[in-house]
């Protein structure tokens, strides 16, 4: 089983780590900082240093309870090798800023449009977009809703988060926006909650900011209405 660092510790750059398991440029660590697509968050990019040569990580992905990093070509390295692994840190940055841009802006909906599911969502590092189900929505609420999300990024609430039981997360009202979240939601032991102290919880596997100070400002960079229960907002931090 791969420790994912990146759960526990988002700001974690660089990171010593061990093969755990190796077939041709796929390798397997005991643990790691690079995270792996998922929930809307795109996979990060980096380099692995191994026995004196650099490699670069070309792509990830999760086998089970494993992380697996596919690099650039076969290393010369062997099960118990240290590795020297060190995420580009700007990409990752912009990923968790945008990721919890994205948590903050559903938090505002939920709380004071009482409608918060989530049909859709992607996160680049440059812009993010969430579809959300609101039949009534439109632009002048949208720019009503990411003012109040911009007042929440000024007020600088603290973003955590914890592992909690799946009984006592499923207590937690609406805690997974999306339905296959929610049908994930019932087959877990644990739940790993994020936290936006003040404003929202969600059940998430991804990384974030530690305080909504670090968003910046949030800009509309599109609107779509692409349906009654899809209507697309996308954003860039400035
Ligand atoms: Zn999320």
């Amino acid at each position: 089983m791969t420790i994912k660092v990146y759960l526990t510790d988002s700001y974690a750059k660089e990171l010593d780590a061990r093969i755990e398991g190796l077939n041709g440029a796929e390798l397997v660590l005991d643990k790691t900082i690079f995270y792996p697509e998922g929930g809307g968050q795109p996979s990060d990019t980096g380099k692995l240093v191994i026995n004196g040569a650099s490699y670069t990580v070309t792509g990830l992905r999760k086998e089970g309870d494993d992380v697996v990093h596919l690099l650039d070509r076969q290393p010369g390295a062997r099960n118990g090798d240290r590795v020297a692994c060190a995420i580009d840190w700007d990409k990752r940055y912009a990923s968790m800023r945008y990721h919890s841009a994205l948590h903050t802006i559903d938090g505002v909906i939920e709380r004071h449009y009482n409608s918060g599911l989530i049909t859709g969502g992607q996160i680049y590092f440059d812009r993010a977009r969430i579809d959300v189900d609101m039949p009534d929505l439109g632009k002048e609420k949208v720019a009503e809703i990411l003012a109040k999300a911009n007042e929440v990024a000024v007020e600088g609430h603290r973003i955590s988060t914890r592992e909690i039981g799946v009984e006592e997360a499923l207590k937690i009202p609406r805690l997974s926006r999306t339905e296959t979240g929610r049908k994930l939601l019932e087959s877990l032991k644990t739940v790993r909650i994020v936290e936006i102290e003040g404003l929202d919880e969600q059940a998430d596997g991804g990384t974030h900011v530690k305080n909504t100070k670090e968003l910046g400002l949030i800009v509309l960079n599109g609107y779509e209405n692409k349906g009654s229960r899809r209507k697309r907002i996308e954003i860039k931090l400035v």
